[in-house]
């Protein structure tokens, strides 16, 4: 049976991953756009080094993310750190990194602090996201903690997770937030963050994963545009790759919504909504590669809307300065609409506002501790979950038995995070499954998206 997996991201790999352990005569492929496997979560050469092109950590209550990497053997990979999480408001940082201190924040009087706790534990004791999303997330904060609260501690946290369109985003998106971070801060017995991730960064995990699929003589076909899908007049499907008709038994599509309502013929999928009108955040992250440390926070949440980049990511507070060749490594990212000009604004202009800004923040910022500067850029990174986003997302199903659609535009009550994208691989897979195996007499005529 030919399996064609469309999207060499996380969540195509942990897919041909699953689907090579099965049993039965396959021959899986995965085709991937770009030339080199990951998506978001791939890898960049630092000159000297290789580190993630986009920041990532695992936590602790990523159990599915963390089954998956003991799965691949990276199970003794994987360094745990403490970190800090640091605000800056009103020209000054404060460290918000253990409860202790997160009560203690001192911008805020005590009464503040108190509305401040009591969000977080509303938060946490909600079960039914529904309500949530009838509001927006700075209605819902301010409502709970009061303007001042929201104003010092929750907008700039909203500001270096969503850019400026948090305003149009519903109240769904902090409860997920609250959920993730805040259990995870609970679990941990001293209280305060633990942060991992897996030595070499995800290069390694995605070395061992092509390894692991390559033993499995899974075929990993770079640089290989799907610009069509469609019914073959027999059975299975016919692809458009890189200009060329191929036939597969089964396709499994990964991409964005928008990217599929493109390219798969009509009779194969039915899209309730219009995929068109999902709007995207992109980021724009200027990475430094520094002699000395910047920040000693591994996240700073920064209130001053004078400052172009939207939060400041101290990798090297967590990763061992020995990974990277012994230099510091500062992610400074804005996340705005994937339509924003911003995106497209040449390297030049970006790196001289995000200095000017990063002068504004640090004073005594010495240049000469800079050793080399990059700019990457991500137009598709989540959709907006704005105001009754789970009525608005296009619902898709597909009506073709040989064709599954499997992607993060499905997500209306989850973070989007790799490991939120390794579970609903597990999910589809316990489902439909089956379906691709050779010993399966029954075929179901469903979507994927459930
Ligand atoms: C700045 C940033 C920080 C993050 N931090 C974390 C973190 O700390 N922890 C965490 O767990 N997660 C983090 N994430 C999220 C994580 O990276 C994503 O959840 C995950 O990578 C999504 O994977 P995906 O496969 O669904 O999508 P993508 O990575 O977008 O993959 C889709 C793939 O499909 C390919 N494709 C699309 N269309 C076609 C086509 N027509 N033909 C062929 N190929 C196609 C694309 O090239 C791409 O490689 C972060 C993301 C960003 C951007």
């Amino acid at each position: 049976m030919k399996i064609a997996v469309v999207g060499g991201g996380w969540m195509g790999l942990v897919l041909a991953h699953k689907l090579s352990e099965m049993e039965g005569d396959h021959q899986i492929s995965i085709l991937e756009r770009d030339s080199q496997l990951g998506g978001l979560a791939t890898y960049y050469h630092y000159d000297s080094f290789y580190w993630d092109k986009f920041y990532h950590v695992i936590l602790p209550t990523d159990k599915d993310l963390l089954d998956f990497m003991a799965d691949l053997g990276l199970e003794d990979e994987i360094r745990w750190g403490q970190t800090l999480t640091g605000v800056y408001v009103d020209h000054q940082f404060y460290s918000v990194s253990t409860t202790k201190e997160f009560l203690l924040f001192p911008p805020l009087n005590l009464w503040q602090k108190f509305r401040l706790g009591l969000t977080i534990l509303i938060g946490s004791r909600i079960n039914n996201w529904r309500s949530l999303e009838k509001v927006t997330v700075e209605e819902w904060l301010v409502r709970f903690s009061g303007k001042k609260t929201y104003e010092k501690f929750w907008k700039p946290l909203l500001l270096a997770k969503l850019g400026s369109s948090y305003k149009r985003v519903s109240a769904v998106f902090i409860w997920t937030y609250i959920k993730r971070l805040f259990e995870a801060r609970e679990d941990s017995s001293a209280r305060s963050e633990h942060m991992g991730y897996i030595s070499g960064g995800y290069k390694t995990v995605l070395d061992h994963l092509e390894k692991s699929l390559s033993d499995q003589e899974v075929q990993i076909r770079l640089q290989s545009l799907v610009s069509q899908i469609q019914p073959d007049a027999k059975s299975g499907l016919q692809m458009k790759i890189n200009g060329d008709l191929e036939h597969f038994d089964k396709v499994i599509f990964t991409g964005p919504v928008n990217v599929l309502h493109k390219v798969a013929d009509p009779t194969l999928i039915a899209i309730e909504g219009k995929p068109d009108e999902v709007e995207y955040l992109g980021v724009i992250c200027m990475v430094l590669v520094l002699k000395s440390p910047l920040t000693p926070y591994y996240v700073l949440n920064i209130a001053d809307d004078k400052i172009p980049f939207t939060g400041v990511i101290g990798m090297s507070t967590l990763v061992d300065v020995n990974e990277t060749d012994k230099k510091h490594l500062v992610y400074l990212p804005k996340y705005i609409l994937s339509t924003d000009s911003f995106m497209k604004l040449p390297d030049a202009e970006v790196k001289s506002m995000f200095f000017e800004g990063l002068r504004r923040l640090y004073p005594d910022f010495d240049m000469e501790s800079v050793i080399s500067v990059h700019i990457n850029r991500a137009f598709k990174v989540q959709p907006l979950q704005v105001i009754n986003y789970s009525t608005i997302i296009p619902k898709v199903s597909t009506l073709h038995p040989d064709f599954f659609v499997l992607n993060t535009s499905q997500f209306v009550k989850g973070t989007l995070n790799n490991n939120s994208v390794t579970s609903h691989v597990n999910h589809f897979m316990k489902i439909h499954g089956k379906h691709f195996s050779d010993s399966t007499v029954e075929v179901l005529n469903t979507g994927s998206n459930d």
